[in-house]
């Protein structure tokens, strides 16, 4: 039985193409095909190719040919191709947009959000593919001079996870193909169907073939290991768990690949008394529930201060708790369904876990019943030390508050964590802001606002939210080597 309920939602799954994509050719997976499934309803949406072992490697033949033409095409014919590949994606938006809800779950608006953050990765790297530059200075004896040059990293495997279909894959292939890299792609099997769409878009802005060619696969542990194996191989940039990018560094480790590591993370919002406690209620919606609460940059955890933290606790409650819940594709739905039951029994084990302790649910705290991956928004108080959910990604659309009394406690809380991708800060009082910012051990920070993604930013983590960065001029730095040639003079 399909889920799609309407003719333009059948047009475009019908439009993805269902293979892989080696070479510049569309072709079958080896193993048949894996189902993709609409998580608001559990039903599948369609099959796509399945990629075995020979599939995969076939793609890093193609990429591994295709590396020498692509290292030394024309910066502005490669930054041209990103360019035209924008401007598609901008021009088809909504109807990206609704494959990601359906793939995905998430409410169209924000879907049609991330189709413009991801175009936005390909119009800033179209404009830095033109700006690889090295340097030349005298030596210090003022015998010989430096020389460096940037050069393409060399073939890059670029693995994505499901939360953000697309813009995670445009924030690797972008500045690979500004660079000069040749690429295989592999994103998530439960959400494939973003980055076919996005390739076929590519295709049809006069990529050459082989330099980004797509694999998917329902076996992702079997079909990757030999490609991290394989000595043909350069990079592996990985966005993911933390626990996945372990095992992937280990095994990267037997090359010494090149590695970009954007792993979990466990962001805390601090609120301080002297905040404007309605913009910070609003940068936590933001901050809490941008994709159901499903992203990596989330707030895990509300840390405010004791004076203003029932305050802020009941604002934010009565928020989230007239939030429309449903399927992504209906009007005025906020919260769509998380991705799978799995996801929906941890984060249901999670809100347990910190009720067993003590704490108390302000609003929400259950599952949905019915089809479909739903859970309440919950904003949950009293939280003790102890609790689970302190420690680990939540993933999903709760809100624990806890209360500080001092400055100093506040950052030993933020800190008190083996991630550490990004934090929020909220206070009108700006030595206190750059005091604090200072001492936490994060990535990334928001200042007064509860999103911090930016195609022209760097994005990245700490700690154990893995190392590297996206977007930004130093996005590409992860995708170039440097050589120095030692002038005789
Ligand atoms: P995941 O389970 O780590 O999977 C991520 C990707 O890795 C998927 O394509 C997956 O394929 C693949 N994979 C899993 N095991 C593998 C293996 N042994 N060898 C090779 N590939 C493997 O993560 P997820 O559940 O999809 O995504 C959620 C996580 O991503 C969260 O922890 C979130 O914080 C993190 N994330 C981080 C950032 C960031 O920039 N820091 C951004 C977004 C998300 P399958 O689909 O086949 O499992």
């Amino acid at each position: 039985m399909s889920t799609i309920t309407a003719p333009a939602e059948q047009k475009i799954v019908d439009e993805v193409p269902k293979q892989l994509y080696i070479g510049g050719e569309w072709r079958d997976g080896a193993k048949g095909t894996l189902s993709v499934e609409d998580p608001s309803t559990g039903e599948p949406l369609c099959e796509v190719a399945d990629a075995s072992t020979d599939d995969a490697k076939a793609a890093l033949t193609a990429a591994v040919e295709a590396g020498p033409e692509w290292a030394a095409h024309p910066p502005r014919e490669r930054g041209e191709i990103l360019r035209r590949s924008f401007e598609a994606l901008i021009a088809r938006a909504d109807d990206l947009a609704l494959l990601m809800t359906l793939e995905m779950g998430k409410p169209l608006a924000e879907s049609k959000a991330e189709i413009a953050y991801a175009a936005e990765f390909f119009r800033w790297f179209s404009e830095e593919s033109v700006r690889i530059d090295g340097r030349y200075s005298v030596n210090s004896n003022g015998q010989g001079r430096v020389l460096t040059m940037k050069q393409p990293v060399g073939p890059c495997l670029l693995i994505t996870p499901w939360n953000f279909p697309m813009a995670m894959g445009t924030r690797k292939i972008g500045p690979a193909i500004a660079a000069g890299c040749t690429t295989v792609v592999k994103p998530a099997q439960q959400t494939p169907l973003s980055m076919l769409m996005l390739v076929k878009i590519l295709e049809g802005a006069g990529l050459p073939a082989g330099v980004v060619n797509l694999v998917t696969a329902s076996s992702s542990s079997k079909t990757m290991a030999p490609l991290i194996a394989d000595s043909r191989l350069r990079k592996l940039s990985f966005t993911g768990s933390t626990e996945v990018g372990r095992k992937l560094m280990e095994q990267a480790s037997h090359n010494l690949l090149r590695l970009s590591m954007e792993l979990g993370g466990n962001a805390p919002f601090i609120v301080f008394d002297d905040a404007d406690i309605d913009a910070a209620v609003q940068g936590a919606l933001i901050a809490k529930m941008r994709n159901i609460g499903e992203a990596c940059t989330a707030a895990n955890r509300f840390h405010v201060a004791d004076k203003v933290a029932d305050q802020f606790a009941e604002k934010l409650a009565e928020k989230m708790g007239a939030m429309k819940v449903g399927r992504g594709t209906e009007e005025g739905v906020q919260v769509g369904p998380l991705i799978d039951n799995g996801q929906r029994t941890k984060v249901a084990e999670l809100v347990e876990d910190a009720l067993g302790r003590g704490a108390k649910a302000v609003v929400g705290g259950h599952a949905r019943a019915g089809a479909g991956y739903f859970f309440d928004p919950t904003v949950l108080t009293d939280i003790p030390d102890d609790a689970n959910l302190l420690q680990e990604e939540i993933f999903g659309p709760v809100a624990p508050v806890k209360g500080f009394a001092d400055e100093d406690e506040a950052i030993a809380a933020a800190n008190n964590t083996e991630y550490g991708l990004v934090a929020y800060v909220f206070t009108n009082n700006l030595k206190r802001a750059l005091r604090v910012i200072e001492r936490l051990e994060t990535g990334m920070v928001g200042l007064n606002q509860g999103m911090v993604s930016n195609a022209g930013a760097p994005f990245g983590g700490i700690k154990q939210s893995g190392f590297g960065r996206e977007g930004g001029y130093e996005g590409m730095e992860e995708y170039l080597e440097t050589k120095y040639v030692a002038v005789n003079l």
